[in-house]
């Protein structure tokens, strides 16, 4: 039978007093560990934050800008560079930046995204919106939405709160509504210059194109999708894109812009791209994905591979447009085969810059 015995107390105090010693002398250990695995981290968590975004690329010319409309563009696209850095600056994530630079342009009726989208064939707007992070590969997208305030934003709760990658049409609207998205009447997306250019392109507007009167000009000439590539201090690249899609577009018509690897693509091991120009085209080339795979089945830079897929292969297939991309390192790059796209990019370095035109 047990007896207690104050010696073998004793012993088994020392024990436990070894034991202790032991534990805390490993946790200093592992402390040692950590921190310099913090060092690690520090050097991890300081990626040079950097965000880039479009507006739309086309046929811009100078001239088609009144200088009052290149100062409105230019502000409401610092708006949305300043408001996703914000995000990047306060330590938070690319894909959350990426949400509130696009957010900002699609409450403006400036883009062709969110209010102020282009119309339909039959007069209203049908929207689509995709989103992706480069440390997963996670993505989602909505396609024919016709009622979510920002589109967006629900292409990430796909993403986030679905098995899905993709939900289109009438099934996407309630999705967004059934999980507390702002929605809006599709008379709120609809603005008076949108309804001058589907009247312009049903041949029912008396515009004519030598009129003294260009104002028209910069809506019917570029395509007006807005998207943005973010690298937070992680390392991890978000891309998002989101379109009212081509002015006139029947039966449903889809483009590039909600199609992962066409319009949006992203991921940490090579870049994250958002594309904007005549989908049909970005859809048969895989644009987007096209790109990454250059870099990383070729070994090209990104501005090898941006140069590849705009100049070279959308070229020679006779489509028009251009696309935003930016790497883990910082560098980005606009490319474009259009006389203009809008643009503009903000880093630790670089303070928000904004340009229109061509390349100089
Ligand atoms: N890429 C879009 C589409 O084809 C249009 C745009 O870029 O404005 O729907």
């Amino acid at each position: 039978m047990y007896k207690y015995s104050p010696l073998f107390s004793r012993s088994i105090s020392s024990i436990y007093f070894f034991i202790i010693l032991f534990t805390l002398s490993a946790c200093q250990q592992t402390n040692t560990t950590n921190s310099s695995n913090t060092s690690s981290v520090s050097k991890i968590n300081n990626y040079p934050i950097t965000l880039i975004i479009h507006g739309g690329a086309g046929a811009i010319k100078r001239g088609y800008l009144t200088l009052e409309q290149e100062i409105k563009y230019e502000t409401k696209m610092k708006e949305a560079l300043e408001a996703g850095y914000k995000v990047l600056i306060d330590g938070g994530k690319s894909i959350d930046a990426v949400i509130k630079a696009i957010n900002v342009m699609e409450d403006s009726p400036f883009f062709n995204a969110g209010k102020g989208s282009v119309l339909t064939h039959k007069g209203n707007v049908s929207m689509d919106a995709s989103i992706m992070q480069g440390h997963d590969l996670n993505a989602g997208a909505v396609a024919g939405v016709q009622h979510i305030k920002n589109p967006i934003l629900a292409a990430r709760l796909v993403m986030d709160s679905s098995i899905h990658v993709m939900l289109s049409g009438t099934g996407a609207d309630e999705y967004a509504a059934m999980n507390g998205l702002q929605m809006e009447e599709n008379s709120y997306f609809i603005i008076p210059k949108r309804l001058k250019s589907l009247k312009r392109a049903l041949g029912k507007d008396s515009v004519k194109p030598e009129s003294a009167d260009k104002s028209h000009l910069i809506d019917d000439n570029k395509y007006g999708t807005v998207g943005c590539v973010a690298l937070d201090k992680y390392g991890n690249i978000s891309a998002g894109t989101s379109t009212g899609g081509m002015t006139n577009k029947k039966y449903g018509r889809i483009g590039d812009s909600p199609i992962i690897g066409a319009g949006t693509f992203a991921d940490n091991a090579t870049c994250g791209v958002s594309c904007t120009g005549h989908g049909e085209y970005f859809i048969r080339l895989g644009i987007a994905r096209n790109l990454a795979d250059l870099m990383a089945y070729k070994g090209l830079s990104l501005g090898e591979a941006a140069d590849e897929v705009i100049q070279n292969q959308l070229t020679d297939l006779g489509g028009t447009g251009g696309l935003i991309a930016l790497d883990k390192e910082g560098n980005y790059i606009w490319e474009f085969n259009t006389p203009g796209m809008f643009r503009g990019v903000i880093s630790e370095e670089k303070e928000a810059i904004v340009e229109f035109y061509e390349k100089k």
